[in-house]
């Protein structure tokens, strides 16, 4: 078991102040593998004193010498794939294969997008009369969770970076090695002393201190809506820029013209991809009632296919686990219709949920209405189109979704209707420069491409 005790603070490792430690634990089975330091409110203001410190110097850099540092950044990410997969597998639980291909993968692509941004934006604009200056917004507070714990990272640091500010990153409990992994790539390309600052720590100890932090101007955060909340009223209240991306409990619409085979296989590989932690998963299948039964059918056959252990990894950690069990017995006991998976653990050690389906949900079901966090699909009963719209906008996310139909004007029709962040048109592919975020409760603020670019920026407008 590995003990680390350091954590990178103004260009260097340094000992935290205090002696607290964070355990962590390989979901697979339970092994402790690693400590690192639970960082307090002391290491958080060292760490924001030394974003500070760098930031007027940053802020001056031109933007293609921080262009050739994030590419830099993102040679360096894409050199280090296996053992940030391997570090993901340890800490996550991923299985290998999605470890390399997304939680590695996906950050090399964004990071090496925001340095082609930072090469390509054009940092002021005529408007009239006036030149217009996009300026770095300061010092960001980022705070980030543990489904995609790279990914998370990169898609605030590099457009932060991007954009000329300086950061203090406060990582998920659970995958905080990845995020060590992280700073060394930071620290070996040379990116200067103080732009870029990592404390390990608890929530609600290291994070909140962040988040309250008065030498932090823009807080970002990925997480849940209950602590999202609690962190918006409170920039709110200071006064200081926020960025929330939450939760969701998105649609998966098929209407009858669709392909419904393909349909209903690509929509449950989508709810089992990461064990079902995925904030953007469409985790409720609307189906026409006319071909309720077959897909139902198509979704179990379907769902059977990936075998805890091998095809689906575990979850988290215990309290996770326990969690999207209670989900399933409440649906059970709210008269859902279990039709594969189940509440019982699948394997004698590790946090493995079975990759469960239900029939017959209702859209004011438990199982339709909360953000679950795990392998389990709810299948759902339309009678027409505009029951479809209400049914899929009837809860209070609004994060992604996906719309098949014979043909793509027919889904675009119907994605124009709902109240969603994004919406994927007969199965149309991730695209990593498309702003993502949410509608309603889902969050506030818009993270990738230039839209991720533009969170990070403060205008100032000069007339002539
Ligand atoms: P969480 O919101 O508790 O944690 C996310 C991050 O916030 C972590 O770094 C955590 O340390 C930090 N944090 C927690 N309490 C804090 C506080 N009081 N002040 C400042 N920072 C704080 O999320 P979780 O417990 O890891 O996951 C719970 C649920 O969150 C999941 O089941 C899921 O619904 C949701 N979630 C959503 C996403 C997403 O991408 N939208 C990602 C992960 C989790």
């Amino acid at each position: 078991m590995k003990q680390h005790d350091a954590m990178y603070i103004g260009g260097s490792w340094r000992p935290a102040e205090g002696s607290g430690t964070i355990e962590v634990e390989n979901p697979a089975d339970g092994q402790v593998i690693a400590t690192v330091p639970a960082g307090s409110a002391q290491d958080v203001d060292a760490a924001v004193r030394a974003a500070r410190a760098a930031l007027p110097g940053w802020a001056a850099t031109p933007p293609e010498e921080r262009a050739d540092r994030l590419a830099a950044l993102r040679d360096q990410l894409m050199a280090r794939t296996d053992e940030i997969a391997a570090t993901v597998t340890a800490e996550l639980g991923a299985p290998p294969k999605l470890s390399r291909v997304v939680h590695a993968g996906l950050p090399v692509a964004v990071c090496g997008s925001y340095a082609e941004l930072a090469r390509t934006t054009a940092f002021e604009e005529r408007i009239g009369n006036s030149t217009v200056l996009l300026e770095p917004v300061g010092v960001v507070g980022a705070i980030t969770p543990w489904n995609y714990p790279l990914h998370q990272v990169v898609a605030k640091v590099a457009p932060a970076l991007a954009a000329g500010c300086t950061v203090v990153l406060k990582p998920a409990e659970d995958t905080p090695l990845v995020a060590r992994l992280f700073a060394e790539c930071v620290d070996a390309v040379g990116i200067p002393a103080g732009v870029f600052n990592l404390v390990t720590g608890l929530g609600p100890v290291a994070g909140r201190a962040l988040a309250e932090h008065d030498g932090v101007d823009l807080l970002s955060f990925t997480g849940s809506t209950a602590v999202g909340r609690r962190l918006g009223a409170l920039a709110g209240g200071a006064v200081k820029r926020v960025a929330l991306e939450l939760g969701g409990k998105s649609a998966n619409v098929i209407l009858p013209s669709a392909d419904l085979a393909k349909a209903v296989k690509v929509g449950v590989a989508n709810v089992m991809a990461n064990s079902g932690q995925t904030c953007s998963a469409w985790t409720r299948m609307l189906v026409h009632t006319d071909q309720y039964d077959e897909a139902v059918e198509r979704a179990a056959a379907a769902a059977s296919a990936y075998v805890p252990g091998e095809r689906i990894g575990p979850l988290v950690n215990a309290r996770q686990r326990d969690r999207v069990r209670g989900y399933i017995e409440q649906g059970i006991a709210e008269g859902a219709r279990l039709v594969v998976g189940g509440p019982e653990a699948p394997t004698p050690v590790g946090y493995y949920v079975h990759p469960t389906v239900f029939a017959d949900v209702t859209p004011e079901m438990t199982l339709a209405q909360e953000e679950i966090f795990g392998p389990v699909l709810s299948v759902l009963r339309y009678e027409d189109e505009d029951d479809a719209v209400r049914i899929a906008n009837g809860t209070v996310y609004g994060l992604a979704g996906a719309v098949w139909a014979g043909d793509d004007a027919e889904a675009v029709a119907f994605a124009r209707r709902l109240d969603t962040g994004q919406v994927d048109i007969n199965g149309g592919r991730f695209n990593p420069l498309a702003p993502f975020g949410g509608y309603k409760h889902s969050g506030v603020g818009r993270e990738l491409g230039a839209h991720g670019l533009a969170e990070y920026l403060q205008t100032k407008s000069l007339q002539f």
